[in-house]
């Protein structure tokens, strides 16, 4: 492994000042869980490594209980989310894709905003940020912008952060009532496993529990980046939603992901799971919402 300097600024400023100053040769990272890797098989080789973990307002959650909106820094870590209640109570589309991330120790390290910049199209953390319609703050040399999470994502291990950009945080507007929401992912191993497909539901109902106001139908390792099926997202829409009115959403997702054959499973597999998984998120989703969740 080649040498590194580990830089440790403790804020955001000053860790694009470092950044700019070695530009060429330096690198973020957050809880290095796929950072070191990289440089330890010598696919990434860095002069400068900059670690972002010192910068405290990076590392908060907070939910505005007055506005309803949540906010998550992006050096929270997917064991922060997992063990957090309203977490897992509000937003149990997050709780199922974190606290299935990896094994404790990656979970411990791993953070949210590393599992989107690194841009895996099987990131676990991407598919509930789009569903809950998370947006990501960045800042880099020339400012501050803004862009809905699904925007990050250009190809594989792409993303639209400009040279020297820090994604900073990602906020998720306020729930409307009714609502319920599930991920899940299916591979062949149940842990430690690059999954053959991820399949993440969100749907909000009227006031009389009926029909559909609101859906979500996000994929993950269904096209080169996340994605969301809207085709059958508008097809739930207004509709009374039943089992079978889900199995029809199903079909329509497999129909709209881009899969493809690779050496964890078929392209044909990976619709399969897609028809079957939509459903059972969806009837997850009903179920939460009985509960009052
Ligand atoms: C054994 C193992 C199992 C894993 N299992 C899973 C799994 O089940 N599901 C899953 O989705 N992932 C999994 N991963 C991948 C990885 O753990 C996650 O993607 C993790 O969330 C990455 O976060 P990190 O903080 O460690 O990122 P780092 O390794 O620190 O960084 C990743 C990339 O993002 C950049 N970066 C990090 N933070 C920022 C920021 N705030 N602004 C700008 N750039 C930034 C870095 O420069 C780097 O390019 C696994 C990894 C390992 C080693």
């Amino acid at each position: 492994m080649k040498a590194f300097k580990y830089l440790i600024p403790e804020s955001v400023e000053a860790a694009i000042s470092f950044y700019q100053a070695h530009s060429e040769t330096a690198r973020y990272m957050a809880g290095g869980t796929d950072v070191i890797v990289k440089v330890k098989e010598g696919w990434m080789e860095p002069d400068y490594l900059i670690s972002l973990k010192k910068i405290q307002e990076m590392a908060e959650l907070h939910k505005n209980e007055a506005t309803g909106e949540l906010s998550i820094g992006a050096l929270v870590t997917h064991a922060t989310l997992e063990k957090s209640l309203m977490i897992r109570n509000d937003y149990p589309i997050l709780y199922d894709a974190v606290s299935n991330i990896g094994s404790l120790q990656v979970r411990n390290m791993g953070t949210i905003g590393g599992n989107l910049i690194n841009a895996v199209p099987s990131a676990d953390g991407a598919i509930p940020l789009i569903a809950l319609d998370g947006v990501a703050l960045l800042h880099g040399p020339e400012g501050e912008r803004s862009c809905k999470v699904i925007d990050l994502f250009i190809a594989p291990y792409q993303t639209i952060l400009k040279p020297g950009e820090i994604l900073k945080k990602i906020t998720i507007p306020p729930q409307a009532p009714l609502t319920g929401s599930g991920y899940t992912k299916f591979g062949r191993r149940a842990a430690m496993e690059l999954p053959l497909i991820g399949i993440g539901v969100l749907l909000t109902l009227d006031e009389e529990s009926e029909t559909c106001t609101k859906a979500r139908i996000c994929l993950g390792v269904a096209a080169p980046t996340p994605m969301r099926a809207q085709g059958a997202e508008a097809f739930l829409v207004g509709k009374k939603i039943t089992e079978a009115v889900l199995i029809q959403a199903g079909n329509l997702a497999a129909d709209e992901s881009r899969v493809r054959d690779s050496i964890r499973g078929t392209a044909w597999h990976r619709r399969e799971m897609i028809r079957v998984h939509v459903r059972r998120m969806g009837l997850r989703c009903l179920a939460l919402i009985k509960e009052g969740r």
